[in-house]
Parts: structure tokens; C-alpha cells; sequence
């Protein structure tokens, strides 16, 4: 049985003030629900003052990237060493920084590394653009990010390792895969781990949906049996849906 987990993903937003506000908004409406993992994935300045607002809740605190190196001459970057003090999660490779941050499968093969070197755990994004959906190359597409991503990672490691599939074209568009192909191809990434880890790793794995998951679309998502939780953006940033999304979660799969 595979915990569900809903993870927030600010991307740019919030102040440290409205960073707090909503962070303790949440911890009143989720702190106590059972059966489902739930986190905030917030900007490096929010980290420290989400992490203190949080301190004793369930609600865990990720950061959105990480540069792979521990210390030095790396200006503008952020470093495991330096997250672990405050964050238990890292978003790797989420698909704006691909297009805008020029990163690729084999950076984020080095930071997946370094995050498990540094006891954080990465949420790992993979997904196909409009173009290559409809040129029906999404199969190919996603299977080749997830051997890229996890070159060299051990099946022990791959067990707590999450993984978000997210079409691009669905994120932030409104327009949500529909919830079968959504399965279909989290069920593509399950799949494609059991290629590299065999069946039994492949199967302990959390994979979450990401793109456009809103409270009108968050059942028949999560009704689905490969997708084990959601990455959340847009919804995310106001308390009364991200608290929906995970109450939904908790409901159905908890
Ligand atoms: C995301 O930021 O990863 C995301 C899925 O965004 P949204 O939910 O707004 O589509």
C-alpha cells in the first residue's frame, strides 16, 4: 500500500508574510488529517520562516531546486548541505526549469544524487510537451526521462525517490490530462521502473500527477489506481483548495 502525497508547489509566490499566512492556514486545516502525506515545495526565502511555522506539524517543507555541488564559487545557487537544515524535500527537474533554467536529464541525474548523498528527498518531474503528444511520442519521451533521471541510482534509493509526471501542456493551462491517460502513464513510469528495478521496487515508488489538479477534477484523478497523489501548482496557493485536494486524497486512498 502506497501512501498518497500532495505536494504544494509555490514556484515564485509568496512573501515571507503571505508565506506564513498560508502555511498556517493549512496546518489548522490539514495538520491533523490522516492518511496522506502532504507538503510545500516554497521559495528560498520562504524556507526558514515556513519551516518555523511548521515546526511539529505533519506538513513537511521542500524547496523547488537545489544545485548539486555542497559549497563554493556557484553564485546565485543553493546547496543540499545548506537545504537539509531546513527542507525534507526537493523538486528536481520540473519542466520550467528545463525550458527556462536550460536543465537536462543528465543535471538532473546529478542532483538526484546529490539530494540522496544529503538525506533529502527528490520529487522528481518528467513530461511530455504538446508537440510530442501529438506526434504520439510521450511513451518514448517519458521512459527515456526516467532512465536519465535514475542512471545510477540503486533500487534501495529508487524506493524513496517520488516521481511527478507532468504533461506540459497541462500545467497551469486549466486543462488536466484526462484521468485515464494520467494513469496511463504513470503506469508507463511504474512500468519503466520495473525495467530498471524490478516489479517489487517499481510498486513501492509514489508517483504523482501533476498539471492543473483542482478541486472540480481531484477525484476522478486520484480515483485512479497508479496515481498515488498530486504536484500541485496553481491550487496550491490558497488554503481552502490545497485543503480540498488533500482532505480528497485522504478520502480515497488513505
Ligand atoms: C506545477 O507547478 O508543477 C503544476 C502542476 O502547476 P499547476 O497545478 O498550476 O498546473
Amino acid at each position: 500500500m502506497r501512501t498518497p502525497f500532495m505536494a504544494g508547489n509555490w514556484k515564485m509566490n509568496k512573501t515571507i508574510a503571505e508565506a506564513v499566512e498560508l502555511v498556517t492556514a493549512l496546518n489548522k486545516n490539514v495538520g491533523s488529517v490522516e492518511g496522506c502525506r502532504v507538503a510545500v515545495c516554497v521559495p528560498f526565502v520562504d524556507l526558514v520562516p515556513v519551516a518555523e511555522a511548521l515546526k511539529g506539524s505533519k506538513i513537511e517543507v521542500g524547496a523547488q531546486n537545489m544545485y548539486w555541488e555542497e559549497k563554493g564559487a556557484f553564485t546565485g545557487e543553493i546547496s543540499p548541505v545548506m537545504l537539509k537544515d531546513v527542507a525534507a524535500l526537493v523538486i528536481i527537474g520540473h519542466s520550467e526549469r528545463r525550458q527556462f533554467f536550460g536543465e537536462t536529464d543528465e543535471t538532473v541525474n546529478k542532483k538526484v544524487k546529490a539530494a540522496l548523498a544529503h538525506g533529502l528527498t527528490p520529487i522528481v518531474c518528467v513530461g511530455e510537451s504538446l508537440e510530442q503528444n501529438q506526434a504520439g511520442e510521450t511513451e518514448s519521451f517519458v521512459s527515456s526521462q526516467v532512465k536519465g533521471a535514475f542512471e545510477g541510482i540503486s533500487g534501495e534509493q529508487m524506493k524513496g525517490i517520488v516521481v511527478a509526471y507532468e504533461p506540459i501542456w497541462a500545467i497551469g493551462t486549466g486543462l488536466a490530462a484526462t484521468p485515464e491517460d494520467a494513469n496511463r502513464i504513470v503506469g508507463l513510469v511504474r512500468s519503466t521502473l520495473a525495467g530498471m528495478y524490478g516489479d517489487a521496487v517499481a510498486q513501492e515508488v509514489i508517483i504523482q500527477y501533476g498539471g492543473s489538479m483542482k478541486p472540480e477534477n481531484v477525484e476522478s484523478l486520484m480515483s485512479q489506481p497508479e496515481i498515488d497523489g498530486g504536484l500541485i501548482g496553481g491550487a496550491a496557493l490558497n488554503a481552502p483548495d490545497f485543503t480540498t485536494l488533500v482532505k480528497e486524497a485522504a478520502r480515497l486512498k488513505g
